[in-house]
Parts: C-alpha cells; structure tokens; sequence
C-alpha cells in the first residue's frame, strides 16, 4: 500500500483525541504511538483519498509501532494461540530491572516450533505450577520471534523478590554450552530498547541473568558469559 509521510504532532486534547487528516476528517486514535513519543510528534502517513480511515488508522499503528519507537514485531497472546491469564497483578512501570533467562529446554528454529514451545511453557507454569498464566513477561524464539507473555504492565513470575519490578525476558532452548542464535540475540537487545522507548524499563535499567537474583543455573554458562557482555549489565 503506497502513501506519502508528513510529520505531525500527535492528537491533542483540542483536537479531543482525534487526528485530522487532509480532508480534515477527526477519527478518534488509540495507538500506543504518540504515549510513547517523547516529542509527542511521529511520522504519520498522509490519509491517502482511496484508504479506508480504519486501514489508514491500522497503518499508522503498525508504522508508530514498529518504526518510530523502534520495536520490533511481537507476538501477543492471541497470535500465538496462548491461554488467557486466570487472574493478574498490575506492574508500576517503568521497572528497573531486566532479567534474562533460558528454558532449559528444547531449541526451536522456526516460529510454529517456538509457538509450540511456548505453549509447553505456558502449560507447565498453568496446570503444573498452578500459577495465573506463564511466568514470563516474553519469550523469545531462536528464529528471532517475539512472543508476549505476561507483557509489559503485568507482574511475572520468573524471579523472585524482582518480579514486581522487573521484565523477564526468556529466550528458548538450553544454553549451559552455546548460545542463542544471533537472531534471538538481537531481538532480545531490540525488545529491551523497546521497552526503553515505550516508557516500561528505566532508560538507567539494570540487566541481569536470573543467576544473580536467585540460586539457578539459568541462563546458562555460555549464554549468561555473552549476557554479561550486554548493555547494562550488573551482576
Ligand atoms: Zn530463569
């Protein structure tokens, strides 16, 4: 779908949450863009004559989303066919810290083997654990998807004395003698600067492996030295 991009400042109240396109049309604007906009400004495509508002408005979102605040794509609960949460407490953002973690379990190197592997996860936590839903705030594949768990705003269970002020972020398989793929590597690194962008990690947060919070092998020796390497490390 081809359109043209201007740049425009994001819904005011005086415009009571709308955004008038070139014909000057308000449509009210639920995206996430402009929350996360600190010059509450984005590039936003030109209402092209022929485009439905709400393909116009899809757009937009998807293009705030994945360019403008540099995240990139993730998979939430229902595109990977996850179970909803049976009950939920709600995180003060943004957290300090960032904790990574392993399966401990099988690789996966395509998105249907890792939504498999996520959903083993899930259940494990849900009908072994009896826990709400899956521990993790995300999941990462080793073909570079990214699967929501608890997300951004929910409190995990992944690292006690630190979920309520942490994301937890897992990356699929066991890495005690290789690491992860490159691909999972970075969209891990692209998950927190997401994060970061969208106000839910401190800009000053602390990366940590889940062995320097609790007694754990995870995330395993070879992929905890490559952590270690990362952004903001802090054992
Ligand atoms: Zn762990």
């Amino acid at each position: 779908m081809s359109s043209s991009y201007e740049r425009r400042t994001c819904p005011h109240s005086e415009e009571n949450g709308g955004v008038a396109n070139s014909r000057g049309i308000s449509h009210e604007v639920t995206s996430p863009c402009c929350n996360a906009m600190s010059s509450n400004s984005a590039m936003v495509p030109l209402w092209p004559e022929n485009m439905l508002g709400a393909d116009w408005l899809a757009l937009w979102s998807e293009m705030c989303q994945s360019s403008s605040t540099g995240c990139p794509t993730i998979l939430t609960k229902s595109q990977w066919g996850g179970r909803a949460a049976t009950c939920r407490t709600a995180m003060a953002t943004p957290v300090t810290y960032v904790i990574i973690h392993h399966t401990a379990g099988a690789s996966c190197s395509s998105q249907s083997t890792c939504i498999t592997q996520t959903k083993n996860v899930q259940s494990y936590h849900m009908d072994s654990n009896a826990w709400c839903d899956i521990g993790y705030s995300f999941l990462v594949g080793g073909d570079g998807s990214i699967f929501e768990g608890r997300g951004w705003t929910s409190v995990g269970a992944h690292a006690p004395n630190y979920n309520s002020n942490s994301i937890g972020i897992n990356l699929i398989g066991t890495f005690t003698s290789s690491n992860p793929t490159t691909a999972a590597q970075n969209a891990a690194k692209n998950l927190i600067a997401c994060g970061v962008t969208r106000g839910y990690i401190k800009s000053a947060y602390i990366l940590k492996g889940h062995r320097n919070v609790t007694a754990t092998e995870c995330p395993g020796n070879t992929f905890y030295n490559t952590v270690k390497t990362w952004p903001r490390f802090q054992a």
